[in-house]
């Protein structure tokens, strides 16, 4: 490919492609991969619109990959989202099941629902819950009863909030500690991700990211913490982000590199301490 300079106005020297294009040549990319959310973030009301699914593919031809993080289970996510082979890789059951869909293969990545748990919430009538690979889930108010349970039954099982599902997971086991396991396996630095989400369970694995954002309908303590809130809700949000990495790659947010060092000696730490 030929390439030829130049001369912006700012004084700045930027190469361009073959000479036709005026977007600047990025040689070296920073941020590799994009870790979404599906409801609430990608999904509204369950589905992806169709322009959120071009700006996804826009992304993938620019080399980058995409993780969907998601607290739902792999069936019901399949039955709603039947594009899914979008993503290189899917980080399910909030950090519980990896699923690699153009293999359909399933790495499960914590140990199974306790059988006393579940006999516990059959007894004391909880219903609607779910019993996943590893995960069980319900909906509020039944947080309080699944706590003594686990407490009675002397489980150091944990309960995530995701809005008004409530999520029971063996301790350790989060979107950031799923989605760490996802960016091993594809050699990409949690540091060169960019993570967007909606609610109280993406706080975690938006932590481990080297760029976070907050989609317009996000919970106000997401927005809080977030490098950048998009001023669009769900999916339009997510398209403003995928446009804005495709632009420049995220340069003109300098201040987040210290960020993205934290997260890298955070994880160094955690390698060193075998963790
Ligand atoms: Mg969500």
């Amino acid at each position: 490919m030929t390439t030829e300079r130049s001369v912006h106005h700012d004084g700045t020297v930027r190469a361009l492609r073959g000479g036709k294009s005026d977007k600047p040549f990025v040689k070296r990319m920073n941020y590799l991969a994009l870790a979404t959310d599906y409801d609430g973030t990608l999904a509204k009301d369950g589905h992806v619109e169709t322009p959120v699914l071009h700006a996804l593919n826009r992304l993938r031809s620019s080399g980058r990959k995409i993780v969907l993080v998601t607290g739902r289970e792999m069936p019901e996510l399949l039955s709603v989202f039947a594009e899914v082979a979008i993503c290189d890789v899917v980080v399910a059951e909030n950090g519980g099941v990896l699923h690699w869909p153009r293999e359909q293969r399933e790495e499960v990545l914590a140990e199974s629902p306790p059988e006393s748990l579940v006999q516990e919430l059959v007894r004391l009538d909880i219903k609607p819950f779910s019993v996943g690979r590893t995960i069980l889930a319900t909906w509020r108010p039944h947080e309080t009863k699944v706590l003594d349970a686990i407490q009675r039954l002397g489980l150091e099982h944990q309960i995530i909030f995701n809005k008004r599902a409530v999520m029971i997971l063996p301790g350790g086991v989060n979107k950031a500690s799923g989605l760490r396991i996802a960016l091993e396996r594809l050699g990409i630095k949690p540091g060169q991700t960019v993570g967007v989400g909606d609610a109280e369970n993406d706080h975690a694995f938006l932590d481990a990211c080297g760029v976070s954002a907050a989609v317009d309908n996000a919970l106000p303590a997401l927005k809080d913490r977030a490098d950048i809130v998009l001023t669009k809700d769900h999916g339009q949000g997510v398209i403003g982000l995928v446009e804005r990495m495709l632009d420049d790659d995220l340069q003109s947010l300098g201040p987040c590199v210290p960020r993205a060092e934290a997260v890298e000696r955070a994880a160094e730490f955690e390698r060193i301490a075998g963790l």
